[in-house]
């Protein structure tokens, strides 16, 4: 039984192939992690989400290494065919040599709702010219992408607020997704919001043990900017249940408005590429 008085959105949802899927545990597994869903596989991990009283969500794929993003895509595509209710983000790498034609497969062939960065995994800087061509074309078909651009949990020389703030710099108009609120520099990303309203910030795993923030900050943001928060859970990738996290959020967002906004319109909004 869900707590969420109406059926809400996940905008960060993680399912990989299987084989992936259960390297992804491993090494969460060998960094420390306590994930609270080890065993959760593709069709599972929507099935446990709808079961907590979502019906919709945005799924995230992307490529660890050059080579793999064309059968990732081709996978997603097939696992989520005829699902209305999930928006696919899938991926392509940096290093590979027909990033131009992934990506028109994925936005055109596939109608993906956009692409998944992960400058962290995949080692690349959000403004890092190659990815020039994915973001004109998501521009340009008024599709969006989903990036972890904060240096948390994991900190490398491909993420940090200025490189992503070079993206909108040369793209302003890009509708992005920043990943769990930017942790640590949430406030800078924030900054972003009234000049930029095609960014969006998620809640994917914060506040929590690893992603925290000081608390009464999630209700700040919420409270001066309810229109560019998106509820997501980051599942299968937590080390606590779905609802406890998510709860958390509910409470965090206070009125019935702003909880409606950022566990559904704001997403709706997001997805369908309207202002
Ligand atoms: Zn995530």
């Amino acid at each position: 039984m869900s707590s969420i008085p109406f059926a809400y959105h996940d905008g960060h949802v993680h399912v990989f192939p299987a084989q992936w899927q259960r390297r992804i545990y491993q090494w969460f597994d060998q960094s420390g992690w306590r994930l609270f869903y080890q065993n959760l596989l593709e069709e599972s991990i929507w099935q446990h989400i709808r079961r907590c009283g979502a019906d919709g969500a945005s799924i995230l794929i992307y490529a660890h290494r050059p080579g793999v993003a064309r059968e990732m895509n081709q996978w997603l595509f097939d696992w989520a065919k005829n699902r209305p209710d999930l928006h696919l983000y899938g991926t392509v790498h940096p290093d590979d040599p027909d990033l131009s034609a992934i990506v028109t497969q994925a936005l055109d062939e596939f109608r993906f709702a956009g692409f998944k960065i992960h400058a962290n995994v995949q080692m690349v800087r959000p403004d890092d010219p190659r990815l020039d061509p994915l973001y004109e074309a998501v521009i340009d078909r008024h599709r969006s992408v989903v990036v972890h651009a904060g240096r948390e949990p994991h900190p490398n020389h491909y993420v940090g607020f200025q490189y992503f703030k070079n993206v909108l710099t040369r793209f302003p108009t890009l509708r992005v997704q920043v990943a769990h609120l930017g942790v640590d520099e949430t406030d800078d990303f924030v900054t972003l919001l009234d000049q930029y309203p095609n960014v969006f910030l998620d809640t994917a795993g914060v506040p929590g043990t690893r992603l925290n923030l000081p608390d009464g900050k999630l209700e700040k943001i919420i409270q001066s900017f309810p229109n560019q928060i998106i509820y997501g859970s980051d599942m299968p990738i937590l080390e606590e249940s779905v609802e406890s996290h998510r709860d958390r959020i509910w409470k965090a967002a206070a009125s019935p408005e702003n909880q409606r906004r950022i566990f559904r319109g704001n997403l709706e909004r997001f997805w369908s590429g309207s202002e």
